[in-house]
């Protein structure tokens, strides 16, 4: 058999029959979240304040261990907020991996300020900790006012780093960077609840961290995120910002700053809480999921699965494996032909995304060396990862 067919057949025999299988689904079965919508409706707290946003994000801060938890209309706008209550405005960069969702760059890009893309690492997927401090030697400067970039006269704000698929990055060493140079570093844990480095949740290594319950993640509000911190300044401005920067009084109306209506409703809360409530049972599904492919396509050659950093529990949002062909050229070939098949028999199979640095409105932006990103890039395939495909 040919290479995509047999890799396909692998893939199938994991999954259960029924076409089209997508990528990634919402499961509201066996939730509590009819009765928690009810009493939204009920009770008409359906808007931004209310129990379950309280219930949601007491449920999180007990999940991640952050101090603070402060849920929010979607992962892009925790990131502009975390991005903002850290002090980064108009042209300045953020350093970032290029091998991410759009978002990370595009929440940066909302203030005004520009991405600067590091290349990672094959292990974690995430920033490489030796391309970061190699990149900074090279352009960086620290000075009484900040860290700012010789090349191009702007001030480094911040660095991000993205936990892709729910793989921790090297938060340690890439934190113990930042530190050094005094650059507060951000984590887009979108893909990563649940996910730990170490035993410590992924968007806790930082001065903020995020997280998304957007459709296809892990759990999902329909749309929303999350901004953690352990920074009680950091927490009391988000919040405030967060909900129109109104100073809190029986009747009036005074805002002390341009604020953000950023908040996530009730009635999307009520639906995060009754995921949360079966997060675990939700995880142990996805890695039996994941070790299933992985015994799949263990005979099959040219093709390995990810598989969680070491000294870390993965989440395992999406399984992923990756063509191992010497040439990126024929990897992304063969790649394409085994997604034309998939698609054609229902399989939603995705590459994944298309580096940052590769896009129209990013392609001018500042970056050091990518030669890993791009090999990674044209290598990586997302398999069906929804909880509920574990066949029982
Ligand atoms: C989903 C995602 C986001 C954005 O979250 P939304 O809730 O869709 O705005 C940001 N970064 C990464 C890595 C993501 O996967």
């Amino acid at each position: 058999m040919q290479f995509e067919s047999s890799l396909l057949a692998a893939i199938s025999s994991v999954l259960p029959p029924d076409r089209p299988i997508a990528l990634h689904e919402p499961d509201f079965k066996n939730t509590a979240a009819q009765k928690y919508l009810k009493d939204c409706l009920d009770s008409g707290w359906v808007s931004t304040n209310g129990k379950w946003v309280n219930s949601f994000e007491e449920y999180l801060t007990q999940i991640t261990q952050a101090k603070h938890v402060i849920a929010v209309t979607n992962g892009t706008v925790a990131l502009r907020l975390a991005l903002t209550i850290n002090g980064v405005i108009s042209n300045e960069e953020v350093m970032m991996p290029s091998l991410s969702f759009v978002a990370t760059a595009n929440a940066c890009s909302h203030l005004g300020a520009i991405p600067h893309f590091i290349d990672i690492e094959k292990e974690t997927l995430g920033i490489d900790p030796i391309a970061l401090q190699e990149r900074l030697d090279q352009i960086a400067e620290k000075k009484n006012d900040g860290v700012w970039n010789k090349q191009t006269g702007r001030r480094i704000a911040a660095i991000v780093v993205v936990h892709v698929f729910g793989h921790p990055a090297q938060t340690t060493k890439l934190r113990a960077i930042a530190n050094s140079w005094g650059v507060p570093l951000l984590e887009d844990a979108a893909e990563a609840l649940g996910s730990f480095r170490e035993n410590i949740h992924c968007g806790r290594f930082g001065k903020a961290g995020i997280l998304s319950f957007n459709g296809n993640k892990l759990i999902t509000t329909g749309g929303g995120g999350a901004l953690l911190t352990d920074d009680d300044e950091l927490a009391k401005h988000a919040r405030h910002i967060s909900t129109t920067s109104k100073i809190p009084h029986q009747w009036n109306f005074y805002h002390d700053e341009i604020g953000w209506n950023d908040r996530l409703p009730n009635i999307n809360a009520a639906l995060g809480v009754a995921q949360l409530e079966v997060l675990s049972q939700r995880i142990s599904a996805k890695r039996k999921l994941n070790k299933e492919y992985a015994y799949a396509i263990k005979e099959i050659s040219n093709v390995d699965i990810i598989l969680e950093p070491i000294n870390c529990t993965s989440n395992y949002w999406l399984s992923t494996i990756k063509l191992t062909h010497q040439d990126p050229l024929q990897a992304s070939e063969l790649r394409l032909k085994l997604l034309k098949e998939a698609h054609l028999k229902g399989l939603l199979l995705r590459p994944v995304w298309q580096p940052l640095h590769q896009l129209p409105m990013y392609i001018n932006a500042p970056h050091g060396d990518l030669f890993k990103t791009e090999d990674q890039a044209s290598r990586l395939i997302n398999l069906p990862s929804s909880p509920q495909l574990l066949k029982r």
